[in-house]
């Protein structure tokens, strides 16, 4: 599965603490995220993660296209729920085509330890959300 992990700043020793937490079932996928955010991830866990532009220069949007290209199968977003973001409407973009393209999105870590749970025990239909998808 292709899994996109973001964290605003706030949020990204959280996001630290949770890919060391996850990191046997985050490394059985295909890791993408934002430059900060993924720079960060490999650090603490020497995962692999192909990194994107830092979300304020366009890196929200380049996760944007690929679940518009049907290239992405969830998307891990730590938001700031507390701090205006310069990048404000590619962040609501991007929440946007997850809805649109039925991707599974978190926007806070409980969420999250329910979506990779539900990834690791096989709970997630992604053929279902596929068919979806391709409607
Ligand atoms: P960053 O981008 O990982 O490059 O900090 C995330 C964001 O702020 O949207």
């Amino acid at each position: 599965m292709k899994i996109a992990l973001i964290a605003h700043d706030q949020k990204k020793e959280d996001m630290v603490e949770f890919a060391i937490a996850y990191k046997p079932i985050l490394e059985q996928h295909e890791l993408f995220a934002t430059g900060t955010t993924g720079q960060r991830i490999i650090d603490a866990t020497s995962l692999s993660v192909t990194r994107f532009r830092s979300g304020p220069l366009g890196g929200d949007q380049q996760i944007g296209a690929m679940i518009a290209n049907n290239d992405m199968d969830m998307v891990i977003f730590f938001r700031d729920p507390l701090t205006a973001q310069p990048h404000e409407p590619d962040i609501s973009a991007l929440m946007r085509l997850s809805d649109v393209y039925h991707v599974p999105l978190a926007t806070n870590m409980g969420t999250a330890e329910v979506l990779l749970k539900g990834l690791e025990h096989g709970f997630i239909d992604f053929r279902l959300l596929a068919e979806r998808r391709s409607k």
